[in-house]
């Protein structure tokens, strides 16, 4: 590609903006998220101050206040205020480890998995109470509390108390409490699914394909993990059905985990969630936290082979729903909702700086506290780098001034990480420390060598170039529309 041979800036009015050449024009965007077109020679012109003020590109380019005048900083400085609302909202999002024992056994297992009759690898009653006295003093006003594992379900009894006692001090508090439970769905008993939903427990657990690519993924003894998940989804459903809810709303979230058997079957993936009827499929990319080399070695894949995977679900998706069938992608829903929308979706991998410990927290079995999950899975590995406090001894406060979680705030702040900061995708992506630490020894990524920094930036490209095409933006443009369900996902007991 020829490189761009910038003039000299002599417009006195440029707002600050990246720009990044892709598909033969100029993308600028800013901090603001807006971002605009220029061809090579229309940015050489506006940049050297000649580019005519009556013409159609400079009118874009006041409309993504890259020009300044008496507006454009006023309402720049007010869309990224909007677009940062969750730095100062407190730690919404509590993950909590009710156990390391699993039923399963799946092949890309990060959770440093204990086997199901193991002991001593489970929460507490007293770990659990403690917990809550934690998360209950985040000053956020909504929480969530995520139960995951190895496998929660093996845990009931603690799930149960939990959510009970949630409610409670939600209520005294004046707070509002969500629950979700990710889970494989396999040793779920009738009174279990009447309990979470009558708590209005959202349920979140895997389908990573047709049945051969699923069992593949995830062994189960001699059983089928496919014909499992989707007899509990079924439950569910009759459950939710049986409440008169309305099933656009109720339903079990799913994800794909992306093997490296997974990478040549984007078409039957996308298959079969259409021929299991959802709506969204989120192709979930392997990362190698608290992964053991060996697994790695067999499982994983470069960046590009990922994204060569991904495009091709994409192009896939986009035929689909230009036939009438309605289907998206999760990573590119959240990512177009950064580029076409005020709203922030909090979605804590992909926000500036990251969500570890300011936006979530987890809760190991054994009271230990780390940043978030991933650096949980590190600990799991035997390095408690990411552990930023115990329930046992520390308060919420305590915790959220340890400095690994300064660490991790200022090792995720794009606006000043080399590579970022001059990157023209910053307004829309996020970085994760814990990933750049497994990967690289630093919290700090060397980006261009960086697998997580390809995926993201091939996505955004991809996405960018798509929304070029009129017919393709209004179809993208459909994919940031989401639906409250917090109407099921509420107590109602
Ligand atoms: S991670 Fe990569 S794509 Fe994202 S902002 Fe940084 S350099 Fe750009
Ligand atoms: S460190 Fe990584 S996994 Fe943890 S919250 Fe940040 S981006 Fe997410």
């Amino acid at each position: 590609m020829k490189p761009l041979i910038l003039p000299k800036v002599k417009n006195p009015d440029l707002m600050p903006f990246h720009y990044r050449i892709l598909g033969g024009q100029v993308l600028l965007t800013n901090d603001a998220g807006y971002h605009a077109w220029l061809s090579k020679e229309e940015f050489g012109d506006f940049v050297g101050g000649t580019l005519d003020p009556e013409s159609q590109a400079m009118e874009n380019l006041r409309s993504a206040r890259m020009v300044r005048d008496e507006n454009a900083e006023i309402d720049t400085i007010e869309k990224i205020n909007g677009r940062s609302g969750h730095i100062f909202e407190g730690t919404s999002l509590h993950i909590v480890i009710l156990t390391l024992r699993c039923n399963q056994n799946c092949v890309y297992c990060h959770a440093n998995r204990k086997p199901k009759g193991a002991k001593g690898y489970d929460m507490s009653m007293e770990i659990a109470e403690k917990t809550l006295d934690v998360i209950f003093q985040s000053p956020a006003r909504e929480l969530t509390i995520e139960f995951q594992g190895g496998e929660p379900l093996l845990n009931f009894e603690v799930l149960r108390y939990m959510v009970e006692q949630g409610y409670e001090r939600a209520e005294r508090l004046g707070k509002t409490v969500y629950f979700s439970l990710v889970s494989n769905l396999s040793v779920l008993e009738s009174d279990d699914v009447d309990f979470l939903v009558d708590h209005g427990v959202m349920v979140c657990s895997s389908l990573d394909g047709p049945r051969k690519l699923h069992d593949k993924n995830r062994p189960f003894g001699k059983m089928s993990s496919y014909d499992s998940t989707l007899e509990s989804i079924d439950s569910f459903k009759g459950a939710y059905n049986s409440r008169k809810h309305d099933l656009s709303l109720a339903y079990v979230n799913v994800l794909a985990t992306i093997s490296r058997s997974s990478l040549s079957k984007p078409k039957e993936i996308v298959d079969e969630y259409i021929h299991q009827g959802h709506k969204v499929v989120h192709l979930r990319p392997l990362n190698p936290f608290g992964m053991g080399k060996k697994i790695w070695a067999k499982e994983g894949y470069k960046a590009e082979e990922f994204l060569v995977f991904w495009t091709s679900a994409m192009d896939y998706m986009i035929e689909l729903n230009e036939q009438g069938t309605e289907i998206m992608e999760k990573m590119a829903s959240i990512m177009l909702t950064r580029i076409l929308t005020d709203r922030d979706p909090n979605y804590m991998d992909l926000r500036s700086p990251c969500g570890a410990g300011i936006g979530q927290l987890a809760y190991n079995h054994d009271g230990k506290v780390y940043t978030c999950d991933e650096g949980r899975m590190v600990g799991a590995m035997g390095d408690d780098i990411f552990q930023v406090g115990d329930v046992s001894t520390d308060s919420y406060s305590d915790i959220i001034h340890h400095p690994g979680v300064r660490s991790l705030c200022a090792a995720s702040c794009l606006e000043c990480l080399p590579g970022c900061s001059q990157c023209a995708y910053a307004p829309y992506c996020g970085v994760c420390p814990v990933y750049n630490y497994v990967v690289q020894g630093d919290l700090v990524a060397r980006m261009p060598e960086n697998d997580r920094c390809k995926i993201q930036m091939g996505m955004l490209d991809y996405l960018f170039l798509k929304l070029r095409k009129p017919g393709i933006k209004d179809l993208l443009s459909r994919w940031t529309e989401t639906r409250d369900r917090s109407s099921v996902y509420r107590r109602r007991v």
